[in-house]
């Protein structure tokens, strides 16, 4: 593949250096503490119930260990929210009552099934 010209996500250069610490999630899984700088593209939104909410925390899945670290959002810069469609991915136990309040596409739901296994 070539790529002919850079899309939105890239042209916002922005990159973060974070460490894998699997902190978003309780889950069995050990987080491998490598480093990572990452970008837009690999920023996904977790959606998942909480008290009869919805709620969603940011951040992304180690490509070593799949663990799910958070990134605060207020080290993501504000256009990510605003014009971006970012991957979604449900918390599997809460997808009924998610689907409920938000339309899912076929990608989020396929996004959904690749990732919410780590979770
Ligand atoms: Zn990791």
């Amino acid at each position: 593949m070539k790529m002919l010209k850079k899309g939105r996500m890239e042209a916002l250069d922005w990159k973060y250096v974070v460490e894998c610490n699997g902190k978003g999630f309780e889950s069995s899984r050990q987080p491998c503490f490598d480093t990572f700088e990452i970008d837009l593209n690999d920023i996904v939104g977790v959606y998942y119930m909480e008290e009869g909410s919805m709620k969603i925390k940011y951040g992304f899945f180690c490509c070593n260990c799949h663990c799910f670290t958070v990134v605060p959002t207020e080290h993501i810069p504000k256009e990510f929210f605003h014009d971006y469609d970012f991957p979604i991915v449900v918390v599997e136990k809460d997808l009924e009552m998610i689907e409920r309040r938000i339309l899912l596409s076929e990608n989020d739901k396929k996004v959904s099934a690749k990732y919410s296994k780590y979770l």
